[in-house]
């Protein structure tokens, strides 16, 4: 269908996961989508510049060439997230410095070349991931919950600061609860468990959940949602 006839849509991290349903969903609507990722699109027919976040230089050329290729970006979804767990104690530099360069920077970097192209077009819509994890912490992930709390502050900044001069560029973030992709691999069968039990719902998200919540936010639907945090999944704190 159209929801999304025309519109150019960035994802990163969007060869896998969450990021490659967002771009099948997005494509289904209409959508042009690019996947920026190291690697290239294995789930999802679209394509694809291959592209480290955490590069700044890189992200400067590539959203360069995005943009001489296909001559505006309409929406951009920062989705390439990364985990590496342990309790504080235990955390290396290493593993706080790869999550908040990829998690927290890698945003920053995107966005910080993407926002001028849609400010000038003076429509444009942009959606950070963060994660209940974010929003409430979680035991062994004090470098991925000060991530996803950050990408919340930088929601809320950017809902205002690319909208100051009229530019009707909304910024908004979905913060998935446990989604069932690949990520989850590593979390053993009791918790993933437990997840279920506590659910009101008694179960995980689907990756098409969150797509759909997604595509909401990216459309014209959303056309006065600016700096809202949407969470989806499926009442866990209620
Ligand atoms: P995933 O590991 O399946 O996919 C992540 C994608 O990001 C991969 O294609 C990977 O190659 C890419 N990527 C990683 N580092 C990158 C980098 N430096 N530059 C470019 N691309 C990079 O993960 P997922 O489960 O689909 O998660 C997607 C997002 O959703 C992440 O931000 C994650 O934190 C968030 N999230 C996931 C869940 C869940 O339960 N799956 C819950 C809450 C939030």
């Amino acid at each position: 269908m159209d929801r999304l006839k025309d519109k150019v849509a960035l994802i990163t991290g969007g060869s896998q996961g969450l990021g490659a349903e967002m771009a099948k969903r997005f494509k289904e609507e209409g959508a042009k989508v690019v996947s920026l990722d190291l690697k290239a699109p294995t789930e999802a027919d679209v394509d694809f510049f291959e592209l480290n976040v955490t590069d700044s230089e890189k992200v400067n050329a590539v959203i360069a060439e995005v943009f001489e290729k296909y001559g505006k970006i309409d929406i951009l979804v920062n989705n390439a997230g990364i985990t590496a767990d342990a309790l504080l104690n235990k955390m290396t530099d290493d593993q706080w410095d790869r999550v908040i360069n990829v998690n927290l920077k890698g945003v920053f970097n995107v966005t910080r070349a993407v926002s001028p192209h849609m400010i000038e077009q003076g429509t444009g819509s942009v959606i950070n991931i963060s994660s209940v994890v974010g929003e409430y912490g979680n035991i062994g992930q004090s470098n991925y919950a000060a991530t996803k709390a950050g990408v919340i502050g930088l929601t809320y900044t950017w809902a205002k600061e690319f909208t100051r001069k009229g530019a009707q560029v909304r910024t908004n973030c979905i913060a998935p609860g446990y989604i069932n992709t690949s990520i989850l691999d590593t979390v053993p069968e009791k918790i993933i468990q437990s997840m279920k039990d506590t659910n009101p719902m008694k179960r995980l998200g689907e990756p098409i959940e969150i797509a759909n919540a997604a595509l909401f936010l990216a459309s014209d639907e959303a056309s006065y949602v600016n700096g809202q945090v949407l969470g989806v999944n499926g009442g866990m704190r209620l």
